[in-house]
Order: C-alpha cells, then sequence, then structure tokens
C-alpha cells in the first residue's frame, strides 16, 4: 500500500521550517530529496569502510569495490540493460551526454552529417551537439514542439534521412512534462540508420524503463534526481557500439597495459571509467534505487499521476495564469507564469511561504524562445508530495494574484 505520510518521514528535510512555515518542496525536477537510508549507507561506507576502488587487495578496498560493483547490477537491472558493462557511471546526465558527443562523435561523425534534437531539449541535450557540430562540421537539425508541448512528429519524420547519424531526445521534458514517444522516435530513427541518444533525466524516477524493450543505443541519467546522491550518474549504451567508441579521458582505471610505445584501453565499462570514481556517491545510487524499488515505481507513479491530474486542475483556475505544456499524458512538471508578474517575484513571494518552486529559463532556453517568454515558475513533483502541498502552492498563487492587482 502506498503511504505518502509514510514515506515522508524517510525524508528528514520534509518537516523543515522555511521562515518559520512549513517547507512545501516543488522542485524535484531539479532534484529530488535523499532518503535517510541513502544517506546513512553512504555515513557507513565513509565511516566504516572507505577504500579506493578497484586497486587493493585489502579488505576495505575489497569491500567498496564489491559495493560499487553491486550497484552497478542494481542500475543495470533497473534499467533492464543486457549486462554490466553497458552500464557507465558518470558524474551525472549533463557528463553522459558529453561522453557520447565526444567519444561517438569522434568515431561515427563526419562533416556533412546530420545530428536531430528537439526543440524541448535540456541545454545538457543541445550544446555537446552544438560543440561536436563545430568540431566535425556536422549539422544540427532541430524537431520543434506544438503550442500544448506536444512534439511535432511530421515534422520529426520529415527531418529523418540517412545524413542523420543521431536524435538525441528528452523522454521527458523537464519544462512542459511532455513524455515523448520515444520508442517512436527510436524505431523511425533506426529505419534510416541513425543512432538514438534518450535523456532520462526526467523519466528515470518517473518512468519504468527497459532499455532493450525501447532499443535505445544510449541512455543518460543523474542519481540526484531518483533520490540519490549528488555527483553521480549513469550512461548506458549498447555494448557493440561502445565497444567501438574511442576512450574519453586518459588515465588510472581506463587502461589494460600502459607503453611509452602504445598503450592498450581496459574493457568495459571501466574504459569510460578514468580515475577514482565517486564511490560511495555510486554505492548512494545503488541505494536509492533500492529505495524506490521498495516503494515501487508503478506506486509512485500512479500517485504521481494523481498529483499532476490535481495540480493542473487546480492551477488552471487561478485568475491570470499562464500554462505552458498540456500535453496528454504529461509527467510531474507544470510550468506557468502570473500574468503582470516577473517570474522572480512569483518564485521569491512562494518562497516567502515556504514554497520551493523553480524560476527563469529551466536550463532550457529554446522553449521560453517558443513561447516568447524570459522566464517561468515550475513545480515538480515526486513521490513524497501530497494534494495538501499544491493547494498550499494555488492559495499562495491566489494571494500573490491578490496582491498584484490591488
Ligand atoms: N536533461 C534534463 C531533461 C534535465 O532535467 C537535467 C537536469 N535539470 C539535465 C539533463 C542535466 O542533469 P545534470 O545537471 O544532473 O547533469
Amino acid at each position: 500500500m502506498f503511504d505518502v505520510h509514510q514515506i515522508r518521514q524517510d525524508f528528514p528535510i520534509l518537516t523543515e521550517k522555511i521562515y518559520g512555515k512549513p517547507l512545501v518542496y516543488l522542485d524535484n525536477g531539479a532534484t529530488t530529496q535523499r532518503p535517510k537510508r541513502v544517506v546513512e549507507v553512504m555515513d557507513e561506507y565513509y565511516l566504516r569502510y572507505n577504500s579506493n576502488v578497484h586497486r587493493g587487495v585489502h579488505f576495505l578496498s575489497n569491500k567498496c569495490t564489491d559495493a560499487n560493483e553491486r550497484a552497478r547490477e542494481i542500475v543495470k537491472d533497473y534499467i533492464h540493460a543486457a549486462g554490466t558493462e553497458e552500464v557507465i557511471f558518470t558524474r551525472g546526465t549533463t557528463e553522459s551526454i558529453n561522453l557520447v558527443a565526444y567519444t561517438f562523435g569522434e568515431a561515427f561523425i563526419r562533416e556533412g552529417d546530420e545530428i536531430v534534437v528537439t526543440e524541448m531539449e535540456h541545454h545538457a541535450n543541445i550544446v555537446p551537439w552544438q560543440m561536436l557540430c563545430e568540431r566535425k562540421g556536422c549539422v544540427l537539425k532541430v524537431v520543434p514542439f506544438k503550442d500544448n508541448g506536444e512534439l511535432d512528429m511530421e515534422a520529426f519524420a520529415a527531418l529523418m534521412n540517412e545524413r542523420v547519424k543521431l536524435v538525441g531526445v528528452a523522454y521527458v521534458s523537464n519544462v512542459l512534462g511532455t513524455v515523448n514517444p520515444v520508442k517512436q522516435i527510436i524505431d523511425a530513427a533506426h529505419a534510416v540508420g541513425a543512432y538514438v541518444l534518450v535523456d532520462a533525466a526526467q523519466a528515470i524516477q518517473h518512468i519504468p524503463l527497459d532499455v532493450q524493450e525501447l532499443d535505445c543505443d544510449f541512455l543518460a541519467f543523474s542519481g540526484h534526481k531518483i533520490y540519490g546522491p549528488t555527483g553521480v550518474g549513469v550512461l548506458y549504451g549498447k555494448k557493440a557500439l561502445l565497444e567501438q567508441m574511442p576512450p574519453w579521458h586518459g588515465g588510472g582505471e581506463m587502461i589494460k597495459e600502459v607503453r611509452f610505445e602504445k598503450t592498450t584501453y581496459n574493457e568495459l565499462p571501466f574504459k569510460f571509467e578514468a580515475g577514482t570514481p565517486d564511490f560511495i556517491g555510486i554505492i548512494g545510487l545503488g541505494e536509492a534505487i533500492e529505495y524506490v524499488k521498495s516503494v515501487g515505481l508503478e506506486a509512485i507513479a500512479a500517485h504521481e499521476h494523481e498529483l499532476i491530474e490535481y495540480a493542473m486542475g487546480q492551477i488552471r483556475q487561478i485568475p491570470g495564469i499562464i500554462l505552458y505544456g498540456d500535453a496528454p499524458g504529461k509527467s510531474s512538471v507544470v510550468s506557468f507564469g502570473l500574468k503582470g508578474i516577473h517570474h522572480f517575484d512569483l518564485g521569491t513571494l512562494l518562497d516567502k511561504m515556504g514554497i520551493a518552486v523553480r524560476t527563469g529559463q529551466l536550463c532550457a532556453d529554446p522553449v521560453m524562445q517558443h513561447y516568447g517568454v524570459t522566464g517561468m515558475v515550475r513545480a515538480s513533483f515526486a513521490m513524497y508530495n501530497t494534494l495538501e502541498e499544491i493547494d498550499a502552492l494555488c492559495a499562495g498563487l491566489k494571494k500573490i494574484e491578490q496582491i498584484f492587482k490591488m
């Protein structure tokens, strides 16, 4: 049984007071909170077992190595990868995408090739490709979205041709909440011989993922958006593809033999994991996924569905509200503005009521340009949010609207 009040007890931060008011944390799209057990496991490893991984023969080193590799198993099972060699630990979604842009870019991209992204991508899934285009002379093409936040799939189909080598697409938009038809996109891209990278930063914590069923070539996500620590993330890649890609960072761990004449590289996934990884962060990520599994992702998704439906219905009724993104089946994100009020003022006044929302361009400048605004306010939900918190947000917005009307 999903019991949100029980779940809230696992997250001590949720009992904090902000300016004497109960915290209403609605900035989960930026980062989620961590349950106690994630912090406790990390504490335990720092305080009792800390020792560098993959290097020592002694007890502590083996303990950390085993836990690091166990976390890889947990991630592999969670996204249903075919093997652990397909799970590369990175610093987060941004680093995962940059890794692909550099190494896949190096091996597979030639002048005149095309990379396709969508207009609703986070900057992390735009800028690395632009940098690749500058290096390689390839061309970036953009799939537009419709005003309701749905991707224009006709425009997408029209962009598919044999020059396209890679499609980068967010599974869920961090601004519009749109859940994109990634399976359809992957199949269409494969039909013209293109590979697909799925940015799952806003999907991993809400939607069950199966990389084999999706048949995506790459998938990226961050630990801190799925109740895990900061500074750690994952790149999933198909083994056959990763094997054809050169390493990115050089250093310890990614080598087999180092000779001044010629160095040979380690096997997957270590080929892409140069240097000491954030192994305690990785262990924390494994624990976070175990926590999500213990609650049940299906149950979480059902609860979050209720939250988003309720939030959309309630926020829509606020006088002067402008909602951005209303695609059917959208995920846990509501972005909006209030007529005549700057988004920073709105965010600041909500903060004074203890309500944490995100304001600004939300790392998605092209989405702001689409709607001709300089910024928005975004409320984003996680498993521990309640309908009462949405009521608090709406009450806050109504109050602000009244103040500004006077
Ligand atoms: N893509 C999307 C869709 C995101 O929401 C985010 C984080 N806001 C990122 C990429 C980047 O994630 P990180 O900063 O953890 O690398």
